[in-house]
């Protein structure tokens, strides 16, 4: 048999564009080398805790919404309970925490009482910013339709080059209110001096369009679906089954081939993985080497360290997503990284705030992020423990006596990161989140990327949405 689509991964990026060729009636198989599909977008239970492997919150489950529609056109839409987070995140600075309301005029409204002299850039910014995703939302709505792009409009081009600083200096002068409009900045990975105006405002903006969610029982929930959904269309999708290699015949991919020496024959194969993984490894050989030199080094996202730990519960936390930040320069701490130093900025997810299903009776679940530079050299087994208590300690600024909380701990390492997903150096988003990202270029005429390695950049929507796009211009019979 030859299918219409071979894709490899099954993160949200490969099952996105799974699902929507899927359905549409395409004959496709799903390659994931993991024993469970979601990528970083995934779940796992210990000790009756259920902890979300990595993400704290996505964009598109709102009714209308990117992952909604995929998940309807699937039929495996029904059972799926979104709960939408409100506040977004709280962010803590010195001497001053902000409630991030989903509701965005409340939120303009706080900001305007904590800044009075700062209303008129306030709404400046917010003007530029809602122009932004004006474009970002038609090109979605062109996605989930499987329509042509629509034609490029301004505000997308015009803002495409400036970095995340730039823009807020159009409008914003105090420099704490500009701190605080970065809080999510961690979210890139990236310090607002580099990270990509347009990236920044699409995250932003699409937390208070769309609404910020979490499924009911986990992010596991939204790949399960999907891989249903695409099973009961007569897709097939292999666990623990990695692809192997991609064969070429003259500038077109013919087949994959898997660790078993299996073969899949494909019209169209979309690579979900790494964009190494894809060239150097799948490729393989004199082209794979060719095409990894001309993308040449770009610099990669960071990873991070996450601990996950199961808590009992003392008094209810104050919100399930917390940011902590020990200074208003977020230039110079996220610039100047030096992961568990102490200064260093936090993200606390509580998940069993809103969803206490997630723990037994009386207990939280806590998730911390603490972000690691690229390459940042570490020997992570030596001082294990170490440094898992100097993380949980220096979380105890937000949230006191922790420790002596604690029913279960443990963390995934960047190191882990990349062994679960085959992302390199456990980088979260993929390439670093900076203006200058750009389309790889590799000249296999059926060969798609789909994912946070694609243009679209990283996070769950945006790996969704570069999944649709492949999977409409598959469907469009473009290459
Ligand atoms: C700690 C952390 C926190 C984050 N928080 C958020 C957040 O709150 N909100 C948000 O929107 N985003 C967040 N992100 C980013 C987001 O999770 C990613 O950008 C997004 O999930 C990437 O999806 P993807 O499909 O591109 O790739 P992945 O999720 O990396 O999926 C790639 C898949 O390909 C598979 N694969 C690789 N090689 C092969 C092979 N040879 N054969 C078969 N399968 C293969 C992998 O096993 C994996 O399943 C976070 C990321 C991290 C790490």
């Amino acid at each position: 048999m030859r299918w219409d689509a071979v894709i490899i991964g099954s993160g949200i990026g490969g099952l996105a564009c799974a699902g929507a060729l899927a359905a549409r009636g395409r004959a496709v198989a799903v390659l994931e080398q993991a024993a469970a599909p979601g990528g970083y977008l995934s779940s796992f239970r210990r000790k009756g805790f259920t902890f979300d492997a990595a993400v704290d919150c996505i964009a598109g489950l709102d009714p209308g919404g990117l992952l909604t529609r995929l998940l309807e056109s699937l039929g495996t839409g029904d059972g799926l309970t979104p709960i939408r987070l409100d506040p977004i995140r709280v962010s803590r600075f010195p001497g001053l925490t902000v409630h991030v309301d989903a509701c965005l005029p409340a939120y303009v409204e706080r900001l305007c009482g904590l800044f009075p002299a700062e209303r008129d850039g306030i709404a400046a910014f917010f003007r530029r910013a809602a122009e932004i995703y004006a474009d970002v939302t038609g090109m979605m709505e062109a996605v989930a339709n499987a329509s042509p792009p629509p034609p490029a409009t301004g505000a997308l081009m015009r803002y495409g080059p400036l970095t995340y600083a730039e823009l807020l200096r159009l409008d914003i002068r105090d420099r704490r209110l500009a701190a605080v409009l970065s809080d999510r900045c961690p979210f890139l990975g990236v310090s607002p001096g580099r990270a990509s105006a347009t990236r920044m405002v699409s995250l932003i903006m699409s937390y208070f369009c769309s609404g910020a969610f979490r499924p009911r029982g986990g992010h596991q929930q939204i790949p399960d679906r999907l891989v249903e959904g695409i099973r009961r269309r007569g897709g097939e999708v292999h666990l623990g089954r990695p692809a192997t290699a991609i064969r070429l015949e003259g500038d077109r991919c013919d087949r994959v081939v898997t660790a078993d020496g299996a073969e899949f024959r494909a019209r169209e194969v979309v690579s979900n993985a790494d964009v190494t993984e894809t060239f150097g490894r799948l490729v393989g050989g004199d082209a794979g080497r060719a095409i990894l030199a001309e993308i040449g080094e770009r610099p990669l996202s960071p990873s991070f360290y996450v601990a996950y730990a199961g808590v009992r519960r003392r008094a209810a936390p104050a919100a399930s997503s917390i940011g902590s930040f020990q200074d208003f320069d977020l230039d110079g701490l996220l610039g100047r990284y030096a992961p568990f130093a102490g200064i260093d900025p936090l993200g606390i997810t509580i998940p069993t705030v809103e969803d206490p299903g997630l723990a037994p009776p009386g207990h939280d679940t806590c998730i911390v992020h603490e972000l690691i530079p690229s390459g940042w050299a570490a020997d992570w087994a030596e001082d294990r423990d170490g440094v898992l208590d100097r993380l949980l300690g220096k979380c105890e600024r937000v949230l006191p006596g922790l420790r002596a909380d604690l029913v279960h701990c443990e963390a995934a390492t960047p190191a882990t990161l990349e062994r679960y997903t085959r992302n390199r150096r456990g980088a979260a988003y993929g390439w670093d989140q900076t203006p200058q990202i750009a389309r790889i270029r590799h000249g296999i005429r059926n060969l798609h990327l789909a994912g946070h390695w694609a243009e679209t950049g990283g996070g769950v929507l945006a790996a969704a949405f570069s999944g649709m796009r492949v999977a409409a211009r598959i469907l469009r019979g473009g290459a």
